[in-house]
């Protein structure tokens, strides 16, 4: 299974957070949501997940 990336860097943001999280999709969604809450004081809202799952990107295969 192809593991997901979100990139904090990507997100528009004030406090230039280079956290990036990894893993299945929805582990990496679950994550991001919760980093979001807590660091970036969004609302756990479905669109605020519908925004996450649209930035994922594919991990880069690696050695
Ligand atoms: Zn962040």
């Amino acid at each position: 299974m192809t593991r997901k990336v979100a990139d904090c860097r990507k997100y528009p943001s004030e406090s230039h957070c280079t956290l990036t999280i990894s893993g299945e999709e929805d582990e990496v969604l679950r994550a991001a949501a919760e980093h979001a809450v807590s660091v970036h004081q969004h609302e756990d809202t479905p669109e605020l997940r519908e925004q996450i799952r649209g930035l994922l990107e594919d991990e880069k295969a690696g050695s």
